[in-house]
């Protein structure tokens, strides 16, 4: 290795396959770092010299090189195409990361989002010019109250923990305006991903955990022994909740745990991440919630994965929607319009402008080519496909918890005790496979936890040969065949890469080789 933490050999299927002299693969080319390929002194373009134009930067300009990389349009063009190449997507195979709703992306969706009415439109342009772009926001706050049930949507939010921080911060608007301002703990269940708990203490709240019952739900003694005697002036603030949870369950108490945390005084926060195992079955709003974020990157098929971008919509109930965020869109005798000033309600205004305009037309594209009926039957498969998958494996493998699932399928490692062989290893052995792992160690209630999301996408066809392969995985296991997953993956173009060293001691920034020598002691 060297100290940019890669290999400097490339990958060989065993200590005896011979390495190519070029370090590519066959068709898995070798790629270098772009600042390895590219040199300051070159450039990829030729622009004549700019007359008479004297900088008036006076002092300010730059002194030094900036120190980027110069290529050729051909290998700018490798370079990226390279890199492409060596990047898994749901494009390429089936992408099971639970939680992640990694669905299929539709072509047309981007068809719209490239509209130069909706893609080249600028922020600060007058509202009388972009009047197609703000019906499109109003056309799918308005899709998205009428699958939740609920009164208001605020659209900003860039990310589900985005919305998180929307909803909380709408809960805290409302109890500082009702002088509640005491009311600070949030209850948590234990199974919860890592976002909600960070956003209520983000918020100034204490979080306050709720353990997990046998099935897996929220455990409904230990949340009526909290709430035990307390009135609506008690100082819970709230609950946040996922459903269905992260365990793939729906939790089927919810609308008791909505009724005991508003008699504590408290607002429902549920996390909606899940929510393509609900649309056009469960209304939220019917279930008590005060506040959900919608991840449009996985519910409504706006591609994720890699950083986003992401868009977190947060609808919200009547007891908050005074406290929404600012900008949002109305509807007037004159056509459409921003409210853009926050009223001494509402808490204010989440990111410069008007949130993720691409991943909106994206969104709404796919909830009209769908239908009512379309979304349905979308959530309908996706529950369905991951019921196959678990009925298809449970034979070989573990179930977490009994029963059938929602959307995602949770095996734990109990089928690997004693083999050698652990979730880690499992999950890299699918690499050579050519599947994406499936979430591993998380929910963090299961032990060696693997959590299958298959989505409706993917066919029978497709999803009986990923069954074939976690089959014959979980049998190599149990035969003994450790070596071969404690060397796994053989084929990916980097093996196991030392995620601790990584985490611990980042390199951020490439310096140049001569450098690079100097800072290696
Ligand atoms: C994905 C997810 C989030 C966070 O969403 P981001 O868009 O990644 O910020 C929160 N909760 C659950 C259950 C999730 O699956």
């Amino acid at each position: 290795m060297n100290n940019q933490g890669r290999p400097t050999q490339p990958a060989a299927a065993n200590m005896n396959e011979r390495v190519t002299v070029s370090g590519s693969q066959g068709l898995n080319q070798a790629t270098k770092l772009i600042f390895e390929t590219g040199t300051p002194r070159r450039t990829g373009v030729d622009l004549p010299k700019p007359k008479g134009h004297a900088s008036r930067l006076g002092a300010h300009v730059r002194q030094g090189e900036i120190g980027l990389p110069g290529l050729s349009e051909p290998e700018t063009m490798r370079h990226y195409v390279r890199l492409s190449q060596k990047n898994y997507a749901i494009d390429l195979g089936v992408y099971p990361l639970g939680s992640c709703t990694m669905k299929h992306n539709p072509r047309l969706n981007e068809k719209v989002a490239r509209m130069p009415g909706f893609a080249d439109v600028h922020p600060l342009q007058p509202t009388s010019t972009v009047q197609g772009a703000l019906e499109l926001m109003y056309e799918l706050s308005d899709w998205l109250m009428t699958l939740c049930n609920m009164p208001a949507v605020a659209l900003t939010p860039k990310a589900g923990a985005h919305g998180e921080l929307c909803g909380m911060m709408a809960i805290r608007a409302r109890l500082d305006h009702d002088g509640a301002s005491h009311k600070r703990r949030v209850l948590v269940p234990e199974s919860a991903h890592g976002t909600n708990p960070a956003t209520a203490v983000q918020c100034g709240f204490t979080v306050d955990e709720i353990p997990a019952n046998a099935g897996g739900r929220v455990d409904m003694d230990a949340l009526k022994a909290k709430l035990e005697g307390l009135g609506a002036d008690s100082d819970i603030a709230g609950i946040m909740l996922t459903n269905p949870n992260t365990c793939g369950l729906f939790e089927t108490d919810i609308i008791e745990i909505a009724e005991l945390i508003h008699a504590a005084g408290g607002y429902f926060y549920c996390d909606g991440a899940n929510f393509n195992a609900l649309v056009g079955r469960v209304r939220p709003g019917d279930l008590g919630v005060d506040a959900m974020h919608i991840n449009l990157h996985k519910t409504f098929s706006t591609p994720h994965g890699g950083g986003g971008p992401g868009s977190g919509p947060t609808v919200l109930s009547d007891a908050l929607k005074d406290h929404a965020p600012v900008p949002y869109v109305v509807k007037t005798d004159e056509g459409f319009d921003l409210i853009e000033d926050p009223d001494d309600k509402s808490f204010g205004r989440m990111c410069a402008f008007h949130g993720q305009m691409g991943m909106y037309s994206r969104a709404l594209t796919y909830m009209m080519s769908h239908g009512s009926d379309g979304l349905k039957q979308a959530t309908e498969d996706a529950v369905l496909n991951a019921n196959y998958v678990q009925a298809s494996l449970s034979d070989v493998m573990t179930t977490a918890f009994e029963g059938t699932c929602m959307h995602e399928a949770l095996f734990d490692d109990r089928f690997l005790k004693g083999t050698g062989v652990d979730t880690l290893d499992f999950a890299k052995a699918m690499i050579d496979e050519g599947y994406h792992p499936m979430t591993m160690y998380f929910p963090l209630v299961v032990h060696g936890a693997m959590l299958i999301e298959p989505t409706e996408s993917e066919s029978k066809g497709e999803l009986d040969r990923f069954i074939r392969a976690m089959r014959s995985l979980a049998q190599r296991a149990k035969a003994g065949e450790v070596e071969s997953f404690k060397n796994a993956p053989v084929y990916a173009p980097l093996r196991r890469l030392d995620e601790t060293r990584a985490a611990r001691n980042p390199v951020l920034r490439w310096s140049a080789p001569d450098e690079t020598a100097q800072a290696a002691e």
